[in-house]
């Protein structure tokens, strides 16, 4: 483990070389990509009649910790939030632009490692790193992500679309994500206080891997199209369901009733809520960062919907007037907030 890694300054290397050495390895991919690194601007073609433009700002101590996160999944996961906000907007995400602000913390091989991470997220996603800028910074690691996308106007789909009776779909498990993370600080709070030890980690490789790599909806969005279906409405999970949900049934000026009992939520999810004594279905409302999408479909698309894998139906959109609940298994309503756990712990 102590083998003495090879240190280079960023200063040694300069901002034009450190750009080369760190886009280097980026080929483009994309027929959108008319010029990518190395002008003034970056020249995309148009594909579709419309395109989706999202950023992502994330900051060192705020957003992520590098005690526990190795650069290279930090790069990866840099890339994936953007992405994932692309599909969202059931969009094929093309081109990214990174900027980073960097402090003398950071050597040209950590920037490295950074930047294979967000390679790696550009071959899975086919999507072309065609810019981005570089400053020195006082305040630790900055990461600046933008994400560009296409689609045509018949396919794009917005938070404001829900209608009455639509059945509310969920991706993949939820939860999962936010207990990695409760592992993850737990672990360095052992490591704080005792240095000696080693992370208690086995077992809940699962969860650490939401939490550390992530991926974005693609497999969703194009499962949906094979089988021609378009959500009324959708949203990624950033911030949690419950917050989610609102905003889809605040948007589309509509109430929503979504079971407890539906809510998907793997095992591993369930075992580290009960080792800390969270209630599994508070982290799965409440717990952010797990990227999956949150979409609503009409109610002729019930048949279709079914056969597509990895997708719960966990609900249905109401009137506004009936308000956004959680129905739980004893059929109490729970009004849905945006840290709707206060509700819950009180049971
Ligand atoms: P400018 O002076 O116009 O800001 P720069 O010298 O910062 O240009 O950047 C040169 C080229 O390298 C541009 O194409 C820019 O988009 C790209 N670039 C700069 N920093 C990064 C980075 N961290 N990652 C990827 N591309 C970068
Ligand atoms: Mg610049």
């Amino acid at each position: 483990m102590d083998e003495k890694k090879i240190r280079t300054e960023v200063g040694e290397l300069g901002e034009f070389k450190l750009i080369d050495r760190l886009t280097k390895p980026f080929e483009t991919k994309n027929p959108t990509t008319t010029v990518g690194i190395g002008d003034d601007c970056a020249v995309i073609t148009p594909n579709g009649d419309k395109m989706v433009v999202t950023t992502d700002l994330l900051l060192e101590g705020i957003h992520f910790d590098l005690t526990y996160f190795p650069l290279k999944h930090l790069g990866y996961k840099a890339v994936v939030v953007n992405l994932s906000d692309v599909y969202a907007m059931n969009a094929i995400p093309s081109q990214i632009t990174v900027s980073i602000g960097i402090s003398k913390r950071f050597g040209v091989e950590d920037l490295e490692e950074l930047y294979a991470g967000i390679k790696l997220a550009c071959d899975r996603y086919e999507v072309d790193l065609i810019g981005g800028d570089t400053s020195s910074s006082y305040t630790g690691l900055t990461i600046s992500i933008t994400a560009i996308g296409h689609a045509d106007a018949k396919d794009i789909v917005y938070r404001n679309g829900a209608q009455i009776n639509d059945l509310i779909c969920v991706s993949g498990n939820l939860g999962a994500a936010y207990m990695g993370l409760q592992l993850l600080e737990r672990e360095k709070r052992v490591f704080v206080s005792n240095s000696n030890t080693a992370p208690q980690l086995k077992g809940y490789d699962y969860i650490l891997e939401r939490i550390l790599k992530p991926e974005a909806g693609r497999k969703t969005i194009n499962a949906l199209r094979e089988k021609g279906i378009t959500p009324t409405a959708m949203i990624d999970i950033s911030d949690g369901l419950s917050s989610e949900l609102l905003h889809i049934c605040k948007n589309s000026n509509k109430g929503c009733r979504v079971y407890l009992e539906r809510i998907p939520i793997d095992e591993q999810t369930v075992q580290m809520a009960n080792e800390f004594g969270i209630e599994p279905s508070i982290a799965a409302l409440n717990g952010g960062e797990d990227y999956e999408l949150l979409f609503t479909v009409p109610i002729t698309d019930a048949d279709k919907i079914k056969t597509v894998e990895g997708i719960s139906i966990i609900g249905h959109i109401t009137d506004a007037a009936k308000g956004a609940f959680l129905v739980t298994p004893s059929e109490d309503e729970v009004m849905l907030t945006a840290q709707g756990w206060n509700a819950f712990t009180k049971e």
